[in-house]
């Protein structure tokens, strides 16, 4: 695994960079995003750099989702919210900005005029699942 000697979330692990660190075990952090949608908008990530999510190894996804289901607890609790958004940005196309996998939790309040998904359209395509189901044929879970 190369690790992209510029990737500031890496420098934040190794304290090279400063960051509003709010939790941190053997195998992730987290802290505050520096441009938040919301107040106590956090990052976690696994301490090891992984490019994103499908980079990263099974056992070191469980570590950072264990995190996240222990911080957003804590982040309802701090902030007053009654829920929260758990959001992946997995490549360019999908808004991912900072290329060492990272889960965004975005706790949530009356009228904040979030809309994660934006618009949608009617009907589950049953053509688009079969493509599926069939791709997955080709692909490993590992
Ligand atoms: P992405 O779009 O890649 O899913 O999200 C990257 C997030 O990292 C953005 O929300 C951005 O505000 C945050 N971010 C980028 N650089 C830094 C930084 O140096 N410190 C912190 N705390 N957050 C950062
Ligand atoms: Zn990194």
């Amino acid at each position: 695994m190369s690790v992209p000697s510029d990737c500031v979330f890496c420098k934040i692990v190794a304290g090279k960079l400063p960051s509003q660190r709010v939790y941190e075990d053997a195998h992730t952090l987290a802290f505050l995003d520096i441009r938040p949608v919301a107040t106590g908008h956090t990052l976690v990530i696994p301490k090891k750099h992984y490019d994103d999510l499908l980079a990263t190894p099974p056992a070191e996804l469980q570590y950072v989702v264990e995190s996240a289901r222990l911080l957003a607890r804590g982040i309802l609790l701090a902030t007053g919210s009654e829920g929260f958004n758990l959001g992946v940005n997995n490549g360019t196309i999908a808004g991912q900005v900072v290329f060492h996998f990272h889960v965004h939790i975005i706790p949530r309040f009356p009228s904040d005029n979030l809309r994660p998904w934006g618009s949608r359209s009617d009907g589950a395509d049953g053509r688009v699942a079969e493509n599926i189901r069939q791709a997955l044929k080709g692909v490993s879970g590992s």
